[in-house]
């Protein structure tokens, strides 16, 4: 038994080879993770440019009556330039033009007789965004291993980058195991149950930026697994299964695992809800394949692609979990008997900033992980977290 966080390294330096990278347009870029830094082929802005509404001057002439000699609007090459007693109408985003150094606000000024117009207040900023004051030609706008959000897409499309370099997503094989699964289409007889995991799990590697593939339930016996694992392998870069890697009469994955020449890195984990964890890697030396073999409970497997099988594909991809952590503080003591392994709790978030264990019965209850904000850890040793004192949550809800 090792260590969850000697685990955690040990998975995370396996996926020192990243992905290779392709190209994809910038509308199906969300949630990819950038293959190469990113540089701006321009000034942003490209020109000085009014951040207002009204009428660009000399800040020298504000006292006078100006005269309208252009109006200006946005997407335009403005034609004159503004000398002593004259101001040009722009439009918010335009040009500024030569001559001009600020742009009074429309609201701050009055029309005039014969095309003039009087600044009634002088106050305020000069209004004009300058160039290249947000990003300059050639800055590394984005950098290689970002994951692409909404605010990422901006950039990108500022700076013209379509096609968008990013890595390739990795496709991850899910399958279940146990003769007391059906699937959700089913009605289970008596003695059955439905295959929540790997719907679970195909909704976490999506949710990861990867590509779930689902290969279905495989009934407990040595040669149906086998076969399962092996295709699975082959048409997967990361396989991952739930049930069987425990130590009851059917549970056969750790041996079949040596048979397909999967090199076993550990089966034990000592982490709560899990301890039999399996993690192994074929071929690692050609890019390489890993398998991740999960306890069949479902908040087991819910939480150890949360916290080892996630920050993995991350890593597979070049990138880090970006996922936020927060400092808050517990409504409730959390209290534990048995101290000999880390614990991840589920809690939940409540908006005067306090967090809260979530209630659940067992590695069963996944139930539970619905009312769930983030995860915490109680750390080997470890018996109680006493009320009002300080956690770190890993936020659990992107
Ligand atoms: P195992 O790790 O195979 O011994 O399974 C542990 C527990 O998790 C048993 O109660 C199983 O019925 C349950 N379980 C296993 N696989 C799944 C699954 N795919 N979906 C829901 N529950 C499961
Ligand atoms: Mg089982």
């Amino acid at each position: 038994m090792i260590y969850f966080d000697d685990a955690l390294q040990i998975v995370l330096s396996c996926a020192s080879a990243p992905l290779d990278s392709e190209e994809v347009s910038l509308t199906r870029a969300l949630g990819r993770i950038l293959a190469a830094d990113i540089t701006s082929d321009m000034d942003m802005p490209p020109f000085d440019k009014s951040a207002m509404d009204g009428y660009a001057c000399r800040v020298a002439d504000l006292d006078r009556p100006l005269k309208v000699i252009e109006t200006i609007p946005a997407g335009y090459q403005p034609r004159l330039a503004i000398s002593q007693g004259e101001c040009s109408k722009i439009m918010t985003g335009a040009m500024i033009p030569e001559g001009a150094d600020c742009v009074v606000m429309v609201e701050h000024t009055r029309e005039e007789e014969d095309g003039f117009i009087r600044v009634m207040k002088k106050d305020g900023p000069p209004n004009i965004s300058r160039r290249a004051e947000d990003i300059q030609q050639g800055d590394t706008v984005l950098k290689r291993g970002t994951r692409i959000t909404p605010a990422e897409i901006a950039d990108l499309a500022s700076v013209g980058c379509d096609p968008v370099p990013v890595v390739r997503r990795p496709v991850v094989g899910v399958l279940a195991t146990g003769c007391e699964l059906v699937e959700p289409t089913q009605k289970p007889n008596p003695v059955q149950i439905r295959n929540s995991n790997s719907y679970q799990l195909c909704a976490q590697v999506e949710r990861a930026g990867c590509l779930p593939h689902y290969f279905g339930i495989a009934e407990d016996n040595p040669e149906t697994i086998d076969r399962m694992i092996k295709q699975a392998l082959a048409e997967s870069d990361v396989v991952l299964l739930s049930g069987g890697v425990s130590m009851g009469d059917f549970d056969f994955v750790p041996e079949i695992l040596e048979h397909n020449k999967v090199e076993i890195k550990f089966r034990k984990v000592a982490v709560k809800p899990g301890k039999p964890v399996v993690f192994g890697t074929l071929d690692s030396s050609r890019g390489g394949k890993y398998f991740f073999g999960l306890p069949g409970n479902p908040v087991s497997t819910f939480v150890l692609f949360e916290v080892l099988v996630r920050p993995f594909l991350f890593r597979l991809m070049g990138s880090s979990d970006q996922r936020l952590r927060i400092t808050a503080r517990l409504r409730k003591s959390l209290k534990r008997k048995k101290v000999d392994r880390m614990e991840y709790i589920p809690v939940s978030l409540a908006s005067d900033g306090l967090v809260e264990r979530v209630d659940y019965h067992g590695s069963a209850h996944i139930h539970a992980y619905t009312g769930a904000h983030g995860i915490i850890a109680l750390p080997i040793g470890v018996a109680e977290i006493k009320e009002g004192s300080e956690v770190s949550v890993l936020l659990i809800s992107s």
